[in-house]
């Protein structure tokens, strides 16, 4: 838990998976990237799914709900989830009960981002907060309602549909307050809808990343995924973000990350942007 001004953090992992290591880190050889990170035998880095509860000012938001447990034996041998957890039981073992979570954020509609927000109940797949509001770009549910071939297995239609019939999908449109001090920042690239999340607890500032920089790795600017439908938009993104986290001293927070949660940044000695202090909330 991290105290940041009026709020308090805490992230919960909804379940650890695999990826490839070649997509996770594109145009970087393995030469490199695997000085930073390690891989199984089939080439598969793991990574957590860190979803963040914040508490304050008479608000209760979780931004991201991971992979959720409805995948099939199929899907969870090819991303290496070897376990049954889901972000509603992270919650709930850390004393946060799901159904009072009143507002939920979703970086955009991967499956690894939005998986959890859903559960199966019977025949029937059902929302697991259940009095939240879900809120996600407009251009981010018009990609995920009309995949193409190179997105298609990322957004799974089980996790979307089940949430607009319950009628909690709020879709904005370019940067927006969802509450006193929480704002979502447009930042494309990994999507055309993708955003980030800003807490403003009052001088303090924290920013959930989501896909932009998923790991204290991908801080580095020339480290993208090979997955970003567009990855000169992930540049400016990561780009401009990383100019005002350093300004203003952020907290960076990264949705994949195993080993750190936050981070604070500045520069090296060649003028990059690096991690300079970590910290697990
Ligand atoms: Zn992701």
């Amino acid at each position: 838990m991290h105290a940041l001004g009026d709020f308090s953090l805490t992230v919960v992992n909804g379940g650890n998976f695999r990826l490839d290591g070649g997509a996770m880190h594109g145009v970087v050889p393995k030469t490199l990237w695997s000085k930073l990170v390690s891989c199984d035998d089939q080439n598969r880095c793991e990574y957590a799914t860190n979803c963040l509860y914040v508490e304050g000012r008479g608000v209760r938001m979780l931004i991201e709900t991971g992979n959720g447990d409805k995948l099939s034996p199929r899907q969870k041998e090819v991303f290496g989830i070897d376990h049954d957890r889901a972000v509603a039981g992270a919650l709930t073992e850390a004393g946060i009960d799901p159904a009072s979570i009143d507002l939920v954020v979703l970086s955009h509609l991967h499956f690894d981002h939005v998986g959890g927000a859903t559960v199966r109940k019977g025949n029937a797949i059902v929302p697991v907060f259940p009095r939240a509001r879900h809120v996600v770009q407009k251009r981010e549910w018009q990609a995920a309602m009309a995949p193409h071939e190179r997105n298609r297995a990322s957004y799974l239609q089980e996790n979307l549909g089940p949430l607009r019939e319950a009628g909690l999908l709020d879709l904005v449109d370019g940067e927006a307050e969802l509450a006193p001090g929480v704002r979502v920042l447009p930042t494309p690239g990994h999507t055309p809808g993708h955003q980030s999340v800003l807490i403003d607890g009052g001088g303090q500032r924290a920013l959930f990343c989501g896909d932009v920089a998923p790991t204290s790795v991908h801080v580095r600017l020339p480290y993208i995924m090979a997955y970003d439908l567009d990855v000169e938009a992930t540049l400016e993104s990561k780009r401009g973000l990383w100019q005002r986290a350093i300004a203003e001293d952020w907290l960076c927070v990264f949705g994949h990350d195993c080993a750190c949660h936050a981070a604070r940044l500045g520069l090296d000695a060649s003028g990059q942007p690096a991690v300079t202090a970590t910290e697990n909330l």
